[in-house]
């Protein structure tokens, strides 16, 4: 039997394989973008857009979340000079699992999980602990990144032509990379 989950879904180059996992696991899934740590205005859209093309060429329903810069950076302006990584990191998790709990509540969605564990840069024992914080019962604890899954889902970038990001997604980790202190 089939069971239902939404996907907060970080960027469609992470969800390439993300979703194919989850579906090898017999789950009907729905993706939730909601990013209101990317900056600017204009890559948020880019990620978007990258997005809905995984949605449509892996065939699944994509809600985008309302982007709320403001109230991403008031929560995390005291932690701006935090390394990637660090505890700035956790409230950007914090933030978006959070609003992806109540999004699948909202949608009577019983499960609910995120691609952010695919990447090698995040850690995926932080990431599940707050999920589990949220929700212990419902959260879906899983590493994505696992059994190649990093390689696997960049060669799904690959194969569609997807646009690559080269830096988190926030202004702080887009400062880091312009002045080299990544
Ligand atoms: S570096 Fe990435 S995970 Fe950390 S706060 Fe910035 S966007 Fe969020």
């Amino acid at each position: 039997m089939k069971r239902e989950i939404l996907l907060h879904i970080c960027c469609g180059i992470c969800a390439g394989h993300s979703v194919e996992y989850l579906r090898d696991k017999r789950f009907e899934i729905k993706g939730f973008f909601y990013n209101p740590n990317i900056y600017p205005l204009e890559e948020y859209k880019r990620r978007l857009e990258v997005a809905q093309t995984v949605a449509q060429n892996l065939g699944f329903e994509l809600i985008e979340g309302p982007y709320e810069e403001n109230d991403w950076l008031r929560e995390t302006s005291k932690l701006k000079d935090e390394p990637e990584g660090g505890k700035r990191c956790s409230v950007c998790f914090g933030m978006r699992l959070i609003k992806t709990s109540d999004k699948a509540n909202q949608l009577n969605i019983p499960y609910f999980t995120t691609t952010l564990t695919i990447s090698p840069h995040k850690n995926t024992s932080v990431i599940n602990k707050i999920g589990k914080q949220i929700n212990q019962q419902y959260f879906l604890e899983y590493d994505f990144k696992k059994k190649d899954g990093f390689r696997k889902t960049m060669e799904f970038a690959k194969r569609l032509n997807l646009y690559r990001q080269d830096y988190c997604g926030c202004i702080y980790s887009m400062k880091q990379k312009t002045t080299g202190k990544e």
